[in-house]
């Protein structure tokens, strides 16, 4: 079952929402002492009003209910670039959990896990493999690579720190292969309780500084992740199976028949981003079709400000900082679009070449 509130950040509010779908969804989970870690998005140091992370309201009346059932909450997230306790402070989080019995700490540890299928093995955070209750709060967003970022893709955050760009290294471009290893973390750590915070969502070229936030009033649960997120996807008109994700998953028999308990609002014209995935064909050919076929990362004029966050964290190392510019190497780049996402200055955005606009006037390469 998927459920589905109207809410607002109104904490009178929000927490009865809160309280409600969870105690719908908690089935006797969340016991005296047990360990239950909280995963939110916590990707870059930014303001609420951006939309960027998971809501601080809504961690803090999960970590409520957590209390109130007489769990241990700890709330953790791997982020891929910069300080933990600056994105706890700027996000919010430090003072609206200021003075409750909770652990907010950085994922750092991790252990290989075995895994069938092509990847082996992934290390995954100790904390999580460890833990009771995983309850993942994720936030609506939309992503350069993936289409969206929901449910399941929250889960790449159980991966810790530089592992992350090695597996985008790893599986290159092809976002089939990424959607694959993400399913595979979501088949593993399979959070019994998911809340998804779509009260101030995104739109556009997110999942950085690069989308826009949109206001839909909606906090979506599910013991189910992937339920979830294939809701999302028919409330946004977006069809679920174009999204990499999804269609791994269905292919794998993941996905599931599901009920809907509320009121699912129809969300008009709710931008994605622009499409990236046109590689195919034969190995050879791959170059020339990324020249001409793939939108590559540009610097927004004069927005950058050399700060190297990208060039730190680009997987193919394809990013140099020259002293006065940023310069890309389009050949080692494998387009995944972390530097967007990680931006902080939003200097970057997703360039479509000629040949790929003109293409896709005749074949549907959308989400609709
Ligand atoms: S593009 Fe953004 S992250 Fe990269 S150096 Fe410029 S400001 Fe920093
Ligand atoms: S330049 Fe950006 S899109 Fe290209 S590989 Fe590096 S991080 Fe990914």
């Amino acid at each position: 079952m998927v459920i589905v509130k109207n809410s607002s950040y109104e904490y009178k509010e929000l927490r009865t929402n809160v309280f409600e779908i969870l105690s719908r969804l908690d089935d006797n989970l969340i016991k005296e002492g047990s360990k239950v870690i909280i995963k939110p998005n916590l990707l870059t140091a930014s303001r609420q009003d951006k939309a960027i992370t998971t809501h601080p309201l809504v961690i803090k009346a999960v970590t409520e209910y957590v209390i109130a059932k007489g769990g241990r909450p700890q709330i953790s997230d791997s982020p891929p670039m910069g300080s933990f306790d600056k994105i706890i402070n700027v996000c919010g989080l430090k003072d609206a959990l200021h003075g409750m019995p909770v652990t907010i700490r950085e994922f750092k540890t991790s252990k290989p896990v075995q895994t069938e299928g092509k990847f082996k093995n992934i290390e995954l955070s100790t904390d999580v493999l460890e833990a009771d209750v995983i309850i993942n709060l994720p936030k609506l967003k939309t992503h350069s690579q993936m289409g969206l970022t929901l449910a399941v893709k929250n889960l790449f955050g159980c991966v810790i720190g530089i592992k992350k760009p090695q597996w985008h290294y790893r599986v290159g471009e092809n976002k089939n292969l990424f959607a694959e290893l993400l399913v595979t973390i979501y088949k593993i750590l399979s959070p019994s309780i998911n809340l998804m915070d779509g009260i101030l969502a995104m739109e556009g070229d997110g999942p950085g500084t690069g989308g826009t936030p949109r206001h839909i009033g909606v906090l979506i649960g599910s013991n189910d992740a992937l339920s979830m997120d294939m809701l999302v996807c028919e409330m946004l008109g977006i069809k679920p199976l174009s999204i990499p994700i999804n269609k791994i998953a269905d292919k794998m028999g993941l996905a599931k028949d599901f009920t809907v308990s509320g009121k699912v609002p129809a969300v008009k014209d709710f931008i994605m981003p622009s499409s990236t995935d046109l590689l195919f064909g034969p190995k050879f050919a791959h170059k020339l079709l990324r020249r001409h076929l793939t939108s590559k990362p540009v610097n927004i004029k004069n927005a950058c400000k050399l700060c190297n966050e990208c060039v730190k964290m680009c997987p193919a190392e394809a990013l140099k900082n020259q002293g006065k510019h940023l310069e890309f190497d389009y050949e080692r780049c494998i387009r995944c679009y972390c530097c967007l996402e990680i931006c902080p200055h939003a200097a970057l955005k997703k360039q479509e070449p000629f040949l790929k606009k003109t293409l896709e006037r005749f074949w549907d390469l959308r989400y609709r």
